[in-house]
């Protein structure tokens, strides 16, 4: 059992290593391989040199009981091939044999070869990590060094920025002891608005700088301040030293200083602003006031004209009440809508329009003749948010105007046409009549002996004989005639595109409608007569002076030749004389 188990044993890296069994005379009792080699006497078996390897077991075993034997065999797939071997045997005693087993130095050399290698390369590996370990230990620390580096230099740049900002600071800055107010540090805004310069203030307190102007008030905000650990924007007055109030906004935080609680103030300067707010809110009082109490209507409206702000008298000048103005869109009061739109076209246009004459209804109906300036109000981004109107009404003025005109135009006596408005109207016709090369003439009529009836009749008789000559004359002529008074009992009609003879006929008419029929008066009828000149026009040199002045030397002549009739002004008439 021994003997097989021994036999199947192998050991190696290639598993080809095996064990054999001698006795000591030597004799083979176990050999895997050289089967033919049992039993056998092995006292003479030599190795490749010669060496009898199996006697040198045996002298082995006596010796020392167990040891290393050296020789020379073949190759393992070489067998042409002798290398050196090593044997180690060993003895078991109970059965007298000896066991042995032998390997290549090669084997050996090999397997040391492999196991120094494995060694170096995980010596090497270890070497690896430990360098690679120390670089990074290395690195930290060197990069720790740095950022403590940079850190001290970010803090003092830090602590650079926080002054210059502290001092610079356009907001007044201080830091001061919660306890009493201290002043710790002050920047230069402080002075500025105070009055009281760094080396003034440092030391001292603001109760002793008399900073407060209600010193109630600080312990009102320190207690706030104290609780919440910060304030925000709180509304405070101080006092400056020369004695002026400062209205400012206040905020502050807590901080621990060398374990001390201070207040890091910032405080912003309102005193201007409050003022123009106050200023504003006074004039916005002052707008109010005079937009109520202005005689003329102020109505303000939206974009689309839909009324938002009416005064009283704009609620007077429609007839409107509040709330009926207020549901009212202005362009209800236009008389002509299409002349309101495109008037609001033109404020659109221009921004602005004053005194603007329209026409507007009133609640009742009536007609207003309206001077209107408008305004347009616009947003910051430039688009008409609404508009502003002020509306005068005129009418009484307009009526007036219109009888002033009447008057400087129509003579009061007779209804006709001043001397002054003649001469316009006349001038105009004038002009027309050279552009259309049309005749154009002109008589000159006077009562004959009028100082008579006046001095027989009186003097408003003789006015309503002057007022009856002037109803005869205007039955004899065309519309577009135009008669005027010249001055006294003196008259002048001008007949459009009437040649001489046309006019010379005209008069004859007159002439004869005033002397045959019979003048009504009150109590008296009288009979009159009259004298006319003729003149036509000539070219294009004859002005409205030289007419006259032809007609009027015609005139002239007819009451030279004996009254009652009429004379045509011939132009060579008018140049010889
Ligand atoms: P002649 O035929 O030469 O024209 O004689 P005459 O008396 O008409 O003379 P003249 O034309 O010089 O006199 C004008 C008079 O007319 C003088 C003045 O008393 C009168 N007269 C002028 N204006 C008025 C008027 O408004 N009313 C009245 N009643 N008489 C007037
Ligand atoms: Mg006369
Ligand atoms: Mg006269």
């Amino acid at each position: 059992m021994a003997m097989n188990k021994i036999e199947g044993l192998r050991f190696g890296s290639d598993g080809n290593n095996f064990f054999w069994i001698t006795d000591k005379h030597p004799r083979m009792i176990v050999h895997p391989h050289n089967k033919e080699l049992i039993g056998t006497d092995l006292s003479d078996y030599k190795d490749a040199k010669g060496k009898r390897i199996f006697k040198d077991f045996v002298s082995v075993i006596n010796k020392q009981g167990a040891g290393w034997v050296d020789y020379h065999w073949r190759r393992k797939n070489d067998p042409n091939k002798i290398v050196p071997k090593i044997s180690y045997v060993m003895e078991f005693k109970p059965w007298g044999w000896i066991i042995g087993t032998g390997i290549y130095y090669e084997d050996v050399t090999n397997e040391m070869w492999n196991l120094t290698r494995d060694l170096i390369i995980s010596v090497l590996g270890v070497l690896f990590i430990i360098s690679g370990l120390t670089s990074y230990i290395i690195w930290r620390g060197v990069r720790s060094e740095n950022q403590r580096g940079q850190a001290e230099r970010a803090l003092t740049k830090s602590e650079d920025k926080f002054s210059k900002a502290f001092r610079t600071n356009p907001v007044w800055m201080a830091i001061s002891t919660m306890k009493d107010g201290r002043y710790l540090d002050v920047n230069d805004a402080f002075s500025r608005v105070t009055g009281f310069s760094r080396r003034e203030a440092l030391g001292l307190t603001s109760k002793e700088l008399g900073l407060w102007h209600d010193f109630s008030r600080r312990n009102e905000v320190m207690s706030k301040l104290e609780d919440q650990g910060n304030l925000h924007d709180e509304e405070v007055v101080f006092r400056s030293k020369d004695g002026r109030m400062i209205d400012a906004i206040w905020s502050a935080e807590l901080i621990e200083m060398g374990g001390e609680k201070c207040v890091v103030s910032a405080v912003r300067d309102i005193t201007a602003q409050k003022h123009i707010e106050k200023e504003l809110m006074e004039s916005e009082e002052r707008y109010r006031s005079l937009f109520e109490c202005s005689k003329d209507a102020i109505v303000t409206t939206d974009a689309r004209g839909n009324i938002l702000m009416a005064n009283q008298a704009s609620k007077m000048l429609f007839g409107l009440t509040d709330a009926e103005m207020l549901s009212k869109n202005f362009g209800e009061f236009y008389v002509d809508s299409a002349m309101g739109r495109k008037f609001l076209a033109d404020v659109n246009k221009k921004g602005f329009i004053r005194d603007f004459g329209v026409q507007l209804y009133k609640s009742d109906g009536l007609i207003m003749d309206c001077l209107m300036t408008v305004s347009s109000k616009y947003s910051p981004d430039g688009t008409i948010t609404g508009y502003e109107g002020i509306i005068r009404d005129v009418t009484p003025f307009k009526e007036l105007e219109e009888e002033l005109r009447r008057l400087a135009t129509t003579d009061s006596l007779t209804g006709l046409n001043t001397r002054r408005n003649f001469m316009e109207l006349t001038k105009n016709e004038i002009r027309r009549s050279w552009r259309y090369k049309a005749p154009l003439s002109m008589i000159m009529l006077d009562i004959d002996h009028f100082k008579n009836i006046n001095d027989t009749y009186g003097h408003s008789a003789g006015d309503l004989v002057l007022r009856e000559l002037a109803v005869r004359c205007m039955e004899q002529l065309r519309s577009t005639d135009i008669m005027g008074r010249l001055g006294g009992e003196e008259f002048a009609v001008t007949l459009v595109e009437s040649d001489s003879e046309v006019a010379a006929f005209v008069a004859e008419r007159i002439r004869k409608a005033i002397a045959e029929e019979i003048f009504s008066l009150v109590n008296e009828e009288v009979w009159i007569t009259i004298s006319i000149g003729v003149a036509t026009r000539y070219g294009t040199n004859d002005d409205i002076e030289k007419l006259l002045e032809r007609a009027d030397k015609a005139l002239y002549l007819a009451k030279a030749n004996g009254r009652n009739r009429v004379e045509v002004s011939d132009i060579k008439v008018a140049t010889v004389q």
